[in-house]
C-alpha cells in the first residue's frame, strides 16, 4: 500500500518556528531541504529502518542520520548498552577503558590503522589529521579532489572545477585566501592532474586527502587502478596519502574502503558508523605518524568530550554487532536489490540515469554518465531529482534531499522495505 498524500501539518509549523531561531531552521544546511524544494520533514522518532514525523507519517529511511545508523536506529543492543553507560555517568574528561576497547577494534580492523586519537567528528578529525601531515612532512600544501568534503574547516572549503577553485580561493565568505593557497584540487580519477601538481611544486606537497569513494558529490567510484596511482605518487614524492574514511569506514568493509581495495593509506579519519549515533570521529595511521601528537610529541590537538563514555560505548557495540559473520554480505546483498531495481525502473520509464552501490552505500544520477567526477555529476538533472525526492517522500520513502548525497541502507532493512521502495519508485518515476 502507498500513502501518496501525506500530512505534514505540525512539521510546517515548527519548522516556520525553527526558521525565526535558528539559521536556516536547521543545525546544518542540507537538512533545509534547500536543493530539493519544499519543507523538510520534523522527526519524532527513529528505529530501525524507519522514522516517524511530528505528525505520525512512517517512512523507510536511506539517510541512517548520514551514515552512523548501519545496524539500524536506536538498534536495542545499543540502546542497552548506552542504559548501562548512563548510569556510571555521561562525560568523565580522563582516561577510561572504553577509549582501549573502541581503539582495539578500530586498530584491529582498519589496515593503515597502528594508532588512534578520538575527537567529536569528522570535521575535528580532517583538521586534525592536515595539522599532522604537514607536522610530519615539514610541508605545507596539500591535495584534495573536486567535490569531495573533509568537513566545513576552513582550509578544506575549496569546491573545484570552477575558476575559482583552480585558483584556490575559497568557497565560503569568512574564510582567509591566506589559509585555502595552501589547498590543491584535482578532478577525481585524475591522475595525470594530481602528477602534474606534484612537478608544478615539487618538495611542498605533504600528502593527498580523499574520500576513496566518494559519497558528498552523489556516489562515485575510483577507476580501476587510481587510488594505487595516488599510492604510487605519494611514495615516489615523499607525500602522505590519508583517506578520509569518516563515510565509508565499517560501511563498504569492515576494514572500510582501503581493506576493500586492498590500498593501505599513511593515515585515515574515521567518525559517523565508528560513534554509533553519538558524537565522534577519530583519525589514525602508522605509529610513527601519530606518535607526532601531544602529549606523546608535539602536534597540539584536544578535546574536553573526547573519548566520551556515551559515544564510546555506541561506538563498541555498533562495531561487535558488524563484525558478525554475514553482515556485510546481507548488506550488499539488499543494497544492490534497491541500486539494480532503481536503474531497471528508470529504463522502463525512460529517464537517463546512472548508478551503482558497494556495500550498505549507493547513488543514483539523473545523467545517462558515466560518473567519473564532480564535472560528470554537476551534469544530473537536479531538478528531476528534487520532484523524484518530493514524490518519494509522499510514498513514505526518505532519501537524501540532494542529488549530491550518497544514500545508505542498513541491517535492518528487509527484502520487503527495498520492494516497497522500488513500487514506490515506480510509481514516482512513471508519473515524472
Ligand atoms: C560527514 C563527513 C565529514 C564530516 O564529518 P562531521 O562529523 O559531519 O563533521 C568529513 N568527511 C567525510 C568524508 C564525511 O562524509
Amino acid at each position: 500500500m502507498v500513502n501518496t498524500s501525506i500530512r505534514t501539518t505540525k512539521s510546517q509549523e515548527i519548522f516556520a518556528a525553527a526558521q525565526k531561531l535558528m539559521p536556516g531552521g536547521v543545525s546544518s544546511p542540507v537538512r533545509a531541504f534547500k536543493s530539493v524544494g519544499g519543507q523538510p520533514i520534523v522527526f519524532d522518532r527513529v528505529n530501525g529502518a524507519y522514522i516517524w514525523d511530528v505528525d505520525g507519517n512512517k517512512y523507510i529511511d536511506y539517510v541512517g542520520t548520514w551514515g552512523p545508523a548501519i545496524c539500524g536506529h536506536a538498534h536495542p543492543e545499543v540502546i542497552s548498552a548506552l542504559h548501562t553507560a548512563l548510569d556510571k555517568g555521561t562525560s568523565f574528561g580522563a582516561p577510561c577503558v572504553l577509549e582501549n576497547i573502541l581503539a582495539e577494534m578500530v586498530i584491529d580492523a582498519v589496515p593503515s590503522v597502528e594508532m588512534v586519537r578520538f575527537v567529536n567528528s569528522g570535521t575535528e578529525a580532517c583538521m586534525a589529521v592536515l595539522r599532522l601531515m604537514r607536522a610530519f612532512t615539514n610541508r605545507e600544501k596539500v591535495i584534495k579532489f573536486e567535490g569531495c568534503y573533509h568537513g566545513h574547516a576552513d582550509m578544506f572549503l575549496v569546491k573545484a572545477g570552477s575558476g575559482v577553485a583552480t585558483l584556490g580561493l575559497p568557497d565560503s565568505p569568512g574564510v582567509p585566501k591566506a589559509t585555502t593557497a595552501s589547498t590543491l584540487t584535482a578532478p577525481f580519477n585524475d591522475l595525470e592532474a594530481v602528477k602534474d601538481l606534484f612537478q608544478q611544486n615539487p618538495g611542498e606537497i605533504a600528502g593527498i586527502i580523499l574520500e576513496p569513494i566518494v559519497g558528498n558529490a552523489g556516489f562515485i567510484t575510483p577507476d580501476a587502478g587510481f587510488l594505487e596511482g595516488l599510492r604510487e605518487l605519494t611514495h615516489e614524492y615523499g607525500a602522505l596519502l590519508v583517506f578520509d574514511e569518516v563515510m565509508t569506514g565499517f560501511r563498504i568493509a569492515y576494514g572500510g574502503a582501503q581493506a576493500k581495495f586492498g590500498i593501505t593509506p599513511d593515515l585515515t579519519t574515521l567518525g559517523k558508523v565508528i560513534g554509533g549515533g553519538l558524537p565522534v570521529g577519530a583519525y589514525g595511521g602508522r605509529r610513527e605518524i601519530m606518535s607526532m601528537i601531544a602529549p606523546a610529541g608535539p602536534v597540539y590537538q584536544a578535546g574536553t568530550l573526547s573519548g566520551n563514555p556515551l559515544a564510546m560505548t555506541a561506538g563498541i557495540k555498533t562495531l561487535e554487532l558488524l563484525s558478525k559473520p554475514g553482515t556485510y554480505e546481507y548488506l550488499e546483498q539488499i543494497t544492490k536489490q534497491l541500486a539494480d531495481g532503481l536503474l531497471k525502473i528508470c529504463a522502463d520509464t525512460g529517464h537517463a540515469a546512472c548508478g551503482g552501490h558497494i556495500s550498505a552505500m549507493f547513488g543514483l544520477f539523473f545523467t545517462s554518465g558515466p560518473v567519473h567526477n564532480y564535472e560528470d555529476a554537476k551534469k544530473a538533472d537536479t531538478a528531476k531529482f528534487g520532484r523524484f525526492h518530493r514524490g518519494m517522500l509522499e510514498h513514505g520513502i526518505y532519501l537524501a534531499p540532494s542529488q549530491f548525497e550518497a544514500g545508505f541502507t542498513s541491517l535492518a532493512h528487509t527484502k520487503e522495505d527495498i520492494e516497497q521502495t522500488l513500487a514506490a519508485a515506480q510509481d514516482v518515476l512513471s508519473t515524472l
